[in-house]
């Protein structure tokens, strides 16, 4: 264990140090129990980067009560306070076990359907997401609609039994897996943009719709375009009141406020630990003024990890007084995507050759997964709102600057 004053820094309880001990105690042996026994039966397939494997754990949880952590009872969930769901949320992320592949289903479509669904919509779609046998996916986002979504040109047009769905969706996480997706749509042209849209259930597994992964950088393909070309959604679908989507597709963003960026923030720290060591392991006595230059870099991203917990404490603690989402959020997301960036670049920095031939999970795990939590955090600064957009929303909103031209 490295003792340098420099690169001091404790590992665990990052977000509620002593905090909510009996529970966190119980539910760190399950994790731990089972996170290891799991990785035990898939023997050299147990990639965390591989969605087989992360869809065979979420799967794993699901079926062993896992789930649902805030849903009321009646609707088999366990109705725990946002507490302790982060609390689960950290001590999952500490046991290393990896992101499921159906968080759009258990994060934002579950509660949404708990807030705004009607009961038969209820009893309809949240068994599926408990169960995790229905995976779900979001179809915001088109290729003239990202940052100004409401821009967006997919047309539902109503029939005898509820809509005939045509457009173009693009970058729709997990779309190739997906058997449902919740989409935002036009039901009228003549309404002002945010006025006009609809949000509405869609089951992928039709004739009308068409997906087609895209490659990414990490060589995956985890988002794809997805094509609906008179793709049929039942009026029983339609969630809310027809044209009030924006509304409800706003309210659906904020409900992973306060466990969102938990497990993202164990990660960093992970990752800095092991940075850590690195540099502890090159430092040779006589030789400080070769890595104090890496100390200094290191001690930054140390810095940075403590205030984004910090910023997480205060995001949880709003949100647990019930607090509307604010825009401090943006600053949480520009924090962490830009500082993982550079914590990601100092990492493959430190692994030099390590990185350009970790190729090959089996022989060197380390670099494999550096390099692919490097190339994947690109998308960190653009998914769910650009930095820029950010920036533009602390600058308006936060500093109450006036808004750009
Ligand atoms: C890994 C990943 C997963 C995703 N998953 C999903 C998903 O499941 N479902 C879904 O619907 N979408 C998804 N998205 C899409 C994501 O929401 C959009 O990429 C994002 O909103 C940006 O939109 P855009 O890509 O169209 O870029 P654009 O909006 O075209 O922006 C292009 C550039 O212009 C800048 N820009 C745009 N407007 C402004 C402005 N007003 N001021 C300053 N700069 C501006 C942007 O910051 C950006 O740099 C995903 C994206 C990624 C990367």
């Amino acid at each position: 264990m490295n003792t340098q004053p420099g690169l001091a820094c404790s590992q665990k309880d990052i977000l509620f140090p002593d905090d909510d001990d009996e529970f966190r105690v119980i539910v760190r042996e399950w994790l731990t129990a089972h996170y290891t026994l799991f990785k035990v039966q898939w023997g050299d397939q147990a990639d965390p980067r591989s969605l087989v494997f992360r869809r065979g754990w979420e799967d794993h949880l699901c079926s062993n009560g896992m789930a649902g952590l805030g849903w009321p009872e009646q609707y088999g969930g366990h109705a725990l306070d946002l507490r302790r769901q982060a609390v689960f949320h950290e001590e999952h992320a500490l046991c290393g076990a990896p992101l499921g592949i159906n968080l759009i289903g258990h994060g934002i479509l579950a509660p949404t359907l708990l807030h705004f669904g009607t009961e038969a919509q209820k009893r309809s779609h949240l068994p599926g997401i408990l169960s995790n046998q229905v995976i779900w996916c979001q179809g915001y986002s088109e290729p003239g609609a990202g940052s100004d979504l409401a821009a967006l040109r997919t047309r539902a047009e109503a029939t005898a039994t509820g809509y005939r769905l045509n457009g173009h969706k693009i970058w729709t996480s997990f779309a190739d897996q997906a058997d449902w997706c919740f989409v935002l749509a036009r039901t009228d042209l003549n309404a002002p943009r945010h006025r006009g849209l609809s949000f509405m259930l869609v089951n992928m597994r039709q004739p009308g719709v068409r997906v087609s992964p895209i490659r990414q950088l990490t060589g995956e393909a985890e988002f794809c375009e997805v094509f609906f070309d008179n793709a049929e959604v039942r009026r029983e679908d339609l969630v809310g009141e027809e044209n009030q989507g924006w509304k409800i597709a706003m309210a659906a963003a904020s409900y992973e406020r306060g466990t969102y960026f938990i497990p993202r923030l164990v990660r960093f720290h992970q990752e800095l630990m092991q940075i850590r060591q690195w540099i502890a392991d090159r430092q040779q006595p006589g030789e400080h003024a070769q890595t104090s230059s890496l100390v200094r870099r290191w001690s930054r991203l140390a810095v940075d990890s403590h205030v984004l917990a910090l910023k997480s404490r205060r995001a949880l603690a709003s949100a647990v007084s019930g607090e509307p989402p604010g825009p401090l959020g943006s600053s949480t997301k520009v924090h962490w995507s830009e500082a993982h960036q550079t914590l990601l670049a100092l990492a493959l920095e430190l692994l030099g050759s390590r990185a350009c031939l970790s190729a090959s999970f089996a022989d060197d795990e380390e670099a494999a997964l550096f390099t692919h939590a490097f190339l994947w955090s690109k998308a960190e600064t653009i998914l769910a709102g650009t930095s820029e957009i950010q920036r533009n929303i602390i600058a308006e909103k936060v500093l109450g600057l006036p808004k750009g031209a």
